[in-house]
């Protein structure tokens, strides 16, 4: 039970070696015995000692949410349905959280109750990060991806870099390491997860205490043809005895084991130099798909308490840009109430940083964060919607590599926001595999060129664009533009526009939302409703109250807006916002 404003604790109660004849229950310091006891009379046992009337919500954490949930819900019949469907990917836990859910609900029935999933933070994983390289009739008829784990872990401990660093996490690309009994890695770009560690389950990956994380998949099939083992057996042994505690033959723990080590035990040591080894692996990995990295962030047991895992990890990251102090990295000591210390030399460009990681909190501040939204975001106010073709915006300088010499852009059309303008202009882009001709030219023209592109431009084009907010264009790739005048290659600048709502300073208010928070919106069509996630909010008083997506989401709503060639279309249709994430 805690304060979700302060994370401050009434009450910590665990249940230890739940099912088993050794069960505990300790709340505080005082420790009971409960032998035998499931989750449902654990959870029993634990409420009939704290003080349950002055608990306000219930947050529950739900690990497994498929690709159903990408934020915290209220929990109701459908939402319970939907976990249970979810078991088969989760046979462990999502059980156990539905029957703490339904003992929950049954003591404590007037207030709200929220499920805070830990696969939901992954849920913006781009679809060829999560797709496996097998039959995708497969993979579809069984819900069969990569979905991610510790999301509540990663969101937190980037939120607090961010807030040491004195940035915003939206412009920052971290690399989080969760490195506890299980661990997982995870590449947040500009505040999403765009690749992590763990996969359809939590096996894949990070070696971890028990689990063996990556192994060739051929060596499934070996251990049943020459070791003779069921699926159950394999399934055992790679969850249970494999990992730190299957190569150092002697422990999960990494304390045992560097212990070992550091006493010349050769299996300990390689235990630590196959989890180091692999771990390193991914953070060189997670760079080049970030195409660098601001912030290396280590959390949870290992993470927070091993100066030495940490030192061989970073040790040979220079080229990244990521230099460790070597002093700063062994005196670093991380607290609930001190959750930050920078283990990075002054002169780093790439911050190495030790984050004190607080599921409890987190799962706290997002259930209040739900439950006061509900209130707040109840509201029916319709969001006009506009499709965005492919445009491009220009520098003057590019104007008049294209044009010729102190060409000026030609306005034809006001666009809806304020001062922006569709142009007479038109350009060719060239892409590898194939051109676009006659590509509009939106003004006026900006600090840095720009393409926006549609997914199935991409395809035509050749060029694997990533989704970003306008303006971000670093580490995106080039393209070549055409003109009258002549060529211009562009090292960067081709994105797929994150879907976005303008909106003034009045309208964030009326809707309780900030500028760049992230927000679903429902899109009520003739033809197929839909609510998209992950849309963007821009607020400035220079906006209209708009909400724009490109031409391949707006076919996927069966939104027809006429003649959309490069131009800001105004559909006829609305949004409404409907549930704010955070
Ligand atoms: P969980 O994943 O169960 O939440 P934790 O985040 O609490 O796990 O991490 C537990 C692991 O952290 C332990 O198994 C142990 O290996 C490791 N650990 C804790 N303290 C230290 C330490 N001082 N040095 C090395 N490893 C540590």
């Amino acid at each position: 039970m805690l304060d979700a404003q302060s994370g401050v604790r009434q009450f910590k109660a665990k249940v230890q070696r739940i099912g088993s004849a050794e069960c505990t229950l300790s709340i505080g310091d005082i420790e009971t015995s409960l032998p035998s006891a499931n989750h449902v009379s654990a959870i029993e046992a634990m409420l009939a000692d704290i003080p349950i009337k002055s608990i306000k919500a219930v947050g529950h954490r739900v690990v497994h949410g498929g690709d159903q949930f990408s934020s915290p819900v209220r929990i109701n019949a459908e939402v319970e349905k939907a976990i249970e469907s979810l078991i088969p990917m989760a046979p462990l836990h999502n059980p156990a959280n539905l029957a703490g859910i339904s003992t929950a609900k049954k003591h404590l029935p007037d207030i709200p109750h929220i499920a805070v999933f830990d696969t939901a933070f992954h849920q913006t994983l781009p679809r060829r990060a999560y797709t496996y390289a097998i039959p995708i009739e497969i993979q579809e008829r069984h819900g069969f991806r990569r979905y991610g784990f510790h999301g509540t872990s990663h969101h937190w401990v980037a939120r607090q870099t961010a807030i040491f660093l004195k940035e915003d996490l939206r412009d920052l690309r971290i690399i989080t390491c969760h490195l506890g009994n299980g661990c997982s890695i995870t590449a947040i770009e500009n505040g999403r997860s765009i690749e992590t560690s763990m996969g359809m389950s939590p096996l894949e990956g990070l070696v971890m205490g028990t689990r063996s994380g990556d192994i060739d998949p051929g060596l499934l099939l070996e251990l049943q043809r020459r070791e003779g083992l069921s699926i159950d057996e394999v399934d055992q042994l790679l969850n249970k005895q494999s990992g730190l505690l299957g190569l150092s033959k002697t422990s999960n723990d990494m304390r045992d084991i560097d212990q070992r080590a550091s006493e010349g035990d050769d299996a300990c040591r390689l235990a630590i130099r196959v989890f180091c080894h692999r771990l390193r692996k991914y953070i060189g990995a997670y760079a080049a798909v970030m195409g660098g990295v601001d912030a290396i962030v280590f959390t949870a047991g290992i993470g927070q308490n091993s100066a030495w895992i940490r030192e061989q990890v970073t040790q040979p990251l220079g080229f990244l840009g990521a230099k460790l102090d070597g002093e700063l990295n062994r005196v670093a000591t991380v607290k609930q109430n001190n959750p930050v210390a920078i283990i990075s030399t002054a002169f780093s460009r790439t911050k190495i940083l030790v984050v004190a990681t607080d599921e409890a909190h987190a799962i706290a501040k997002e259930t209040e964060a739900l439950v006061k939204n509900k209130d707040k975001v109840g509201n029916s106010k319709s969001i006009p919607v506009a499709v965005s073709a492919r445009h491009i915006h220009l520098t003057q300088q590019a104007v008049e590599t294209l044009f010729g010499k102190g060409h000026q852009l030609t306005p034809i059309k006001e666009l809806s926001q304020p001062k922006q303008f569709a142009c007479e202009e038109r350009l060719t882009v060239i892409g590898p595999k194939n051109a676009i001709p006659k590509v509009r030219i939106l003004g006026p023209v900006r600090g840095k060129c720009q393409i926006e592109i549609s997914r199935t431009d991409e395809y035509k084009l050749g060029i694997d664009a990533p989704v970003r907010a306008s303006g971000h264009v670093d580490n995106t790739p080039g393209i070549t533009l055409e003109g009258p005048n002549g060529r211009l290659t562009l090292e960067h600048g081709i994105i797929c526009a994150q879907r976005h709502i303008h909106m003034t300073p009045e309208d964030a208010t009326y809707f309780s939302v900030h500028h760049k928070d992230i927000v679903e919106v429902a899109i009520d069509t003739d033809g197929r409703d839909l609510i998209f996630g992950d849309v963007l909010v821009r607020v400035s008083d220079k906006y209209t109250l708009e909400m724009h997506i490109d031409t391949d989401e707006a076919n996927a709503a069966e939104i027809s807006s006429g003649d959309i060639s490069g131009m800001l279309i105004q559909t006829g249709h609305t949004a409404t916002l409907r549930k704010r994430t955070i």
